[in-house]
C-alpha cells in the first residue's frame, strides 16, 4: 500500500508539507478539501497521504500541520472524514472498519465520530 512516510521530526504545530496542485470546486479521487467548494488535486507527496481515525496530521489552510510528534520512517495521516465534505471516492477505514465518505455523512455508521467542526460544514 502506498502511504507517505516522514523522513524527519516533527513537533506539534510543525507545518509537514504545503498542499499544491490545481484548485477544483468539486472533489476528485485524488484531491485535498482546503474550504467549501475548494478542492486541491494534490501533486506529490500530499496524494499518498493515507487516511486515520487516528491521525497525525490536520489540514489548516493549504497546509498539512503536524499534531503530535511525528519521528522518523513514521507514516503521515489525516482525518479525511472529518476534512472532507463528500468524498469522491468512499473507502474503508483501515483503522476502524468503518465506511469514511465525508462529514456530510456525520451521524451515520461511519468513522471516527467525532469530527471536526470546520468550515466545510456550511458547504
Ligand atoms: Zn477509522
Amino acid at each position: 500500500m502506498l502511504g507517505l512516510f516522514s523522513s524527519s521530526f516533527y513537533g506539534k504545530g510543525d507545518v509537514v508539507l504545503k498542499i499544491s496542485g490545481p484548485l477544483l470546486d468539486h472533489p476528485v479521487q485524488s484531491s485535498i478539501q482546503i474550504g467549501p467548494n475548494k478542492h486541491v488535486d494534490v501533486d506529490t507527496p500530499a496524494k499518498f497521504i493515507n487516511h486515520s481515525c487516528k491521525p497525525n496530521t490536520k489540514v489548516e489552510g493549504e497546509q498539512i500541520v503536524a499534531i503530535n510528534t511525528i519521528l522518523p520512517g513514521e507514516e503521515i495521516t489525516f482525518d479525511y472524514q472529518g476534512n472532507e465534505y463528500d468524498l469522491a471516492v468512499s473507502f474503508i477505514c483501515r483503522d476502524c472498519g468503518q465506511w469514511v465518505k465525508g462529514m456530510k455523512y456525520k451521524g451515520e455508521n461511519v468513522c471516527l465520530q467525532a469530527f471536526e467542526q470546520k468550515i466545510m460544514e456550511t458547504q
